[in-house]
């Protein structure tokens, strides 16, 4: 809510968002869903070319896939359930239909909860369905300089699943803090890869402003956004449009428009009059889908648990703070590490266990440009670093300068007997880095002599860079004591 001159505004946000289900096949063939690196029209056959007389068959696996969603939504699965076709025109569109599911859908009436400026939220689910992808078009300037419309039909068919949020967002930022959240869950199932650079997570954003307590106004269709950033641009861009007209006395006409990210603006691309009717209707070449409890309690059962309730736990568990169990459970799979290393090692490994993943591992695979999932070390390497540590056979600063020296899967220990980083062993070589520092920081000598006890510090610090990180600090400081005692 805000204020702009006179009146007081609310904006109203729903998202709809169309994620592909991370299947082999597509949805209604058995062509492979994988095609980002194929060549172009390699994975199709008479079903997704459209081939008049070709016959659909339903990938069980994605049905699956969306059942699961629904359930990780929270949303109730009803029995019955049926294919639509959706009509229209469109050159990346073989059939000139897709089928999708209109009124009776897989899933409805569910929730997601997400974090948004440090608050829990809950914003409904209206519905999931499962549909199929369309084909992809690539504009070029072909070798006579003619520009062209090519079409690649590998991704036509590739199962999708399209989920509806309620209007009940109220700001573009809360929007973002949505959609990360759906995103996660969707990833955290293993539903879907989330990858909105591959187009694998899109979403499409409905917005109006209204005056508070008044009608709802005109809802205004943004399409085109290509990660959360832009989403949160487009919104709010787009909020602060519709309050200018509104302010001016002007009324907001029902749209659809583009997001054009360069300029940072949306543009009008139909009205309501030029909405496409899609003269939806059953389709008869799908029988309608049964979905039986026992089905539905098979897929429950194969449910990951759910971020919200993993990053509960960790706090509970393991005495993580908010954050920081928000941080290791951002990815499953960095989650499933730390429980792997910290589970049943008491609290101090617990906490070490978080300390290295949060400061060390995480900025190494940022550096190293690793997946998010992907941390440097799996759990085998981190727990015997962390029992190296422990043990006194590794200090902490060999540790740090061991850890980005690592290689695949190479064990931390082996690591640092080839690279000379293991705890020094040898009183005498201990004792010689104690003696020579002695010699070479007399200032400190005398103040530590003079009863400033933090003097020794500086002499701790500057004898075991002396053996190379490989002295035991409380070996070095009972040494040192001994021999500023004895001198
Ligand atoms: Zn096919």
């Amino acid at each position: 809510m805000s204020r702009t001159g006179e009146r007081r505004y609310e904006t109203v946000i729903g998202l709809e968002v169309h994620a592909q289900l991370l299947t082999a096949s597509k949805m209604y063939c058995g062509c492979s869903a994988r095609y980002a690196d194929a060549p172009p029209n390699t994975h199709v056959c008479p079903v997704c070319l459209g081939a008049p007389g070709a016959l659909p068959v339903l990938n069980r696996a994605a049905v699956d896939g969306v059942i699961r969603t629904g359930l990780a939504l929270h949303c109730e699965i009803p029995e019955f359930s049926k294919f639509d076709r959706k009509n229209y025109v469109y050159p990346d569109l073989p059939k000139g239909y897709q089928i999708s599911q209109y009124d009776l859908p897989l899933c409805r009436s569910g929730w997601i909860e997400f974090v948004a400026g440090g608050e829990t939220r809950r914003a409904g689910v209206t519905r999931v369905h499962a549909e199929e992808d369309t084909g992809r078009l690539v504009h070029r300037t072909d070798e006579l300089g003619h520009d062209v419309s090519l079409v690649d039909l590998n991704r036509s068919g590739v199962p999708l699943m399209e989920i509806v949020g309620e209007p009940d967002l109220r700001s573009a930022a809360e929007a973002r803090d949505y959609l990360v959240a759906l995103r996660q869950t969707l990833r955290y199932i293993g539903a879907s890869s989330g990858n909105m650079e591959e187009g694998a997570f899109r979403c499409d954003a409905n917005i109006s402003v209204r005056e508070v307590g008044g009608p709802l106004g005109a809802k205004v269709e943004i399409k085109n956004m290509n990660s959360f950033r832009a989403v949160e641009r487009a919104l709010r861009y787009e909020e602060e449009r519709q309050r200018a007209i509104l302010d001016a006395g002007g009324a907001i006409e029902q749209e659809t428009r583009g997001w054009v990210e360069d300029r940072g603006v949306t543009v009008s691309q139909r009205t309501k009059e030029q909405a496409h009717d899609y003269r939806y209707f059953p389709e008869p070449d799908l029988p309608p889908l049964m979905v039986t409890p026992e089905m539905v309690d098979r897929i429950r059962g194969t449910l990951a648990e759910l971020p919200a309730a993993r990053r509960s736990r960790f706090v509970a568990d393991y005495g993580l703070g908010e954050g920081e169990a928000g941080l290791l459970t951002q990815e499953r799979e960095i989650g499933d590490l730390y429980e792997a290393v910290a589970a049943g090692g008491g609290r101090e490994r617990a906490r070490a266990a978080a300390n290295w993943i949060a400061n060390d591992l995480i900025g190494l695979q940022n550096e190293r440009g690793l997946p998010p999932e992907r941390l440097p070390l799996d759990a085998a390497q981190l727990r015997e670093l962390l029992d190296a540590l422990a043990a006194g056979d590794l200090t902490a600063r060999a540790a740090k300068e061991l850890l980005p020296q690592i290689e695949g899967g190479e064990s931390p220990l082996a690591a640092a007997r080839r690279l000379n980083l293991l705890a020094l062993d040898d009183a005498d070589a201990v004792r010689s880095a104690v003696l020579a520092t002695i010699d070479a920081f007399p200032a400190a000598v005398a103040d530590y002599r003079g009863g400033k006890q933090a003097a020794i510090g500086r002499l701790i610090g500057e004898s075991i860079k002396r053996t190379g990180g490989r002295a035991k600090p409380d070996e070095v400081r009972r040494l040192l004591e001994e021999a500023l005692r004895a001198d």
